[in-house]
């Protein structure tokens, strides 16, 4: 089924097949027709399943009809748990807004850095904003944004969200919001605690789940090796090198064994560096982009990197 069949107007058709985006997804054939019909929406579905495409396209295509943003408002809402994941979503939606003739005002907002960039480039309002909770919060606080009007409210990742400890910054925003509004809820899981949420802020959603394919899981072989402890990363090392990897992700358990772990490699030749939360929000950004563009080997990193991020091969 392609993409000019879930009644997206021929802008949006045009912006996701430049995009490579063809033909949707599951989630994208599923979900944007519901979308764009009102209904409130609950997702099951894992980076990697193209839902952010899949609630974005019928936003935009929401947002092209209807009043522009003015004042100190927003139009839409799309509540994040991390910075990184912000700033994802961000740039895919001012990539597929640039695509039409009228684009739609984007806000990201995220802690981490000054607030006053962020102060300012809300005024006048926005059309979509893209926030982590306990930011948005503070800009409310300041009076740099109102909530009162939002007209769509995306949650993504909301099992991360509680994960973080965002739920009572996330019933702070709710109250801020209007009582009429479209929701669309996405998650990779759905615990008591993330289903007590959804069932809390939907309205007769339209349910859809991406089961697991090999076309959204990438081929992934898992294997458990033992070792003693304290020959660990000379191991890790050892593979590395013998086995030519150079997209490397390791996951350890806290920032100092970031530390610890690539100081080791990197003494030892290998291209390693750190991502976690002790790093700057310009630290963090910086590596991400760097590892993206294969400038670093090896990023050693805690569950800050675990989700959410999408980074090719
Ligand atoms: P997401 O699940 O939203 O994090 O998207 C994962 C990746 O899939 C991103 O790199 C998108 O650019 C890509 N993508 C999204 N929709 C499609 C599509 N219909 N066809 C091919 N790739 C897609």
């Amino acid at each position: 089924m392609p993409f000019s069949s879930l009644d997206l107007a021929p802008e949006l058709v045009h912006a996701a097949s430049t995009h490579g985006f063809t033909p949707p997804t599951p989630i994208q054939a599923d979900a944007i027709p519901a979308i764009l019909r009102g209904a409130d929406l609950q997702g099951q579905a894992q980076t990697g399943s193209g839902k952010t495409a899949a609630y974005l396209l019928p936003l935009l295509q929401k947002l092209l009809s209807g009043q522009r943003q003015r004042g100190r408002r927003a139009r839409a809402l799309v509540l994040v748990p991390t910075r990184e994941l912000a700033a994802q979503v961000g740039e895919v939606l001012r990539s597929l807004g640039s695509a039409l003739s009228d684009p739609p005002k984007v806000a990201v907002v995220f802690g981490g850095v000054s607030i006053n960039p962020q102060m300012m480039r809300l005024r006048g309002g926005a059309d979509v904003l893209v926030a982590t909770p306990g930011r948005l919060l503070d800009l409310v606080a300041h009076n740099a944004i109102q909530l009162g009007q939002i007209e769509v409210l995306v949650l993504d990742e909301a099992d991360r969200l509680l994960d973080l400890g965002f739920a009572e910054e996330l019933q702070r925003v709710l109250a801020e919001l209007p009582a009429q509004r479209q929701n669309l809820f996405f998650s990779a899981t759905f615990e008591p605690a993330v289903q007590q949420l959804a069932d809390s802020l939907l309205r007769e959603p339209v349910r859809i789940a991406v089961a697991a394919t090999e076309a959204n899981e990438p081929a992934i072989t898992q294997r458990v090796i033992q070792v003693d402890a304290g020959r660990r990363t000379e191991l890790l090392r050892h593979l590395i090198q013998t086995q030519g990897w150079d997209r490397v992700l390791v996951f350890v358990a806290s920032q100092y064994d970031c530390q610890r772990v690539a100081g080791k490699l990197y003494k030892n030749g290998i291209y390693a560096t750190v991502f976690h939360g002790g790093l700057s929000q310009g630290a963090r950004t910086q590596v991400l982009q760097e590892f993206k563009d294969e400038r670093w080997d090896v990023v050693v990193t805690t569950d800050l990197a675990a989700r959410g991020i999408d980074i090719v091969q």
